[in-house]
């Protein structure tokens, strides 16, 4: 659109005609005054000034104009009654101006100026948003970049935690079969065990992100019983945290489609989570429920830290971590997200139903394998 500030209407209805004939929106201004206000509130491609005007002149409304962020590039085409010296047309260049032009003019000549300027600006305009998003694209790179760094510093940190126990834990094993003293060895190399265990969780954990980052994450998919998968895996925890009691209620008795190592990997997960985010309690509920004969749920309950509700919407996304919690407990924010991924890729669902300060009850569900054979 163009803004025509003139003081005479009759010059205003002139100039519009000429516009209008070749499809160019008009927009009229009577004074100074009025034209900067249009230009705040309005975008407009051009305007063209009248230079005489009472009140504000053209080349104060010039000024004005070129001083707004939102306005300075516009280009604006000076019109004048009287024919001018070089003195008073360089003003109209300082002013902000891009072209002067006397009447009486060719109106030809004003449409062809019209249309390059506008051209100009509108490739001048694409070049701005081009820059800015560029500008963007750039710091968001720095941004991955910086988060990369942040990621790798506390995955070493993470690992070198489990291997500076793993050496410390070996020596006083030498110090004790040194000392000839067998049951302390014992107990040495069983937390050496668990400081091993902690290592491959993690390793297996970074790898299976990157495996998913790839699409390379692979399920060797199978028809199973899966009470027996629940079974299995309650008791590896409970052969790993004999310090805790896991109360299993329920049974599905149902069949499932899927990889029954991956199902395995999702409840150790949620369950070394209720154990860890439980420092003062002990105790954590298993519950088996299946829901309108398709849908096998687990319900893994523990009266621990709990979470804020704020932040229970980003639990299952890579590397997201609790604020509040995060330099208490030692992690790295993967093991929820490669849950999800695992949930996801059998179709089931998942989620977190918690209160801080007074424990979480994360679920899953997968869907129950119909049968087709038994059907018919
Ligand atoms: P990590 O435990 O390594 O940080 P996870 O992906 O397993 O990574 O968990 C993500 C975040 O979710 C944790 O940092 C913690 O803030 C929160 N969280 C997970 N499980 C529990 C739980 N049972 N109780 C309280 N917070 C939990």
């Amino acid at each position: 659109m163009i803004l025509i500030v003139d003081d005479k209407p009759e010059n205003i209805i002139a100039l519009k005609r000429i516009l209008e004939k070749h499809q160019f929106e008009v927009d009229p201004a009577l004074s100074g005054e009025e034209a900067l206000n249009k230009v705040l509130k309005n975008n407009y491609d051009l305007i063209i000034l009248d230079v005489q005007m009472p009140g504000l002149d053209g080349f104060e409304v010039a000024e004005s104009i070129s001083g707004y962020s939102k306005t300075k590039d516009i280009p604006i085409i000076f019109l004048s009654a009287v024919s001018v010296n070089k003195q008073f047309i360089s003003k109209g260049y300082a002013s902000g101006g891009r072209d002067y032009m006397v009447k009486p003019f060719d109106p030809d000549v004003l449409v062809l100026k019209v249309k390059t300027f506008i051209q100009l600006y509108d490739q001048t305009r694409a070049l701005q948003n081009m820059q800015q998003v560029l500008v963007e694209e750039v710091e968001f790179r720095k941004q991955a970049e910086r988060t990369k760094d942040e990621f790798i510093s506390m995955a070493s940190h993470e690992l070198k935690t489990p291997l500076t126990s793993i050496k410390g834990y070996m020596q006083m094993v030498d110090r004790s079969v040194d000392r000839d003293q067998k049951e302390d060895a014992k107990k040495y190399l069983e937390r050496t065990r668990q400081q091993l265990e902690k290592l491959n969780i993690l390793i297996d954990d970074l790898l299976d992100t990157s495996k998913i980052a790839s699409g390379k994450l692979e399920f060797k998919n199978q028809v199973y019983d899966i009470d027996p998968i629940f079974d299995n895996a309650v008791d590896i925890i409970r052969q790993t945290y004999p310090s805790h009691q896991i109360i299993k209620t329920g049974q599905a008795e149902v069949k499932i489609y899927g990889d029954h190592i991956r199902i395995e990997q999702v409840i150790l997960n949620y369950l070394t989570n209720a154990i860890k985010y439980s420092p003062n309690s002990s105790e954590i509920l298993f519950d088996v429920s299946v829901l309108s004969c398709d849908e096998v749920m687990v319900n893994i309950t523990d009266s621990g830290i709990g979470i804020p509700k704020d932040k229970q919407a980003d639990l299952f996304t890579k590397f997201y971590r609790v604020e509040e919690s995060s330099n208490r407990f030692q992690g790295l924010g993967m093991g929820l997200y490669i849950c999800a991924e695992i949930i996801k890729r059998h179709h089931g669902r998942y989620g977190v139903d918690s209160e801080a300060g007074k424990g979480s009850s994360f679920y899953f569900t997968l869907p129950v394998y119909q049968d087709q054979s038994s059907k018919s």
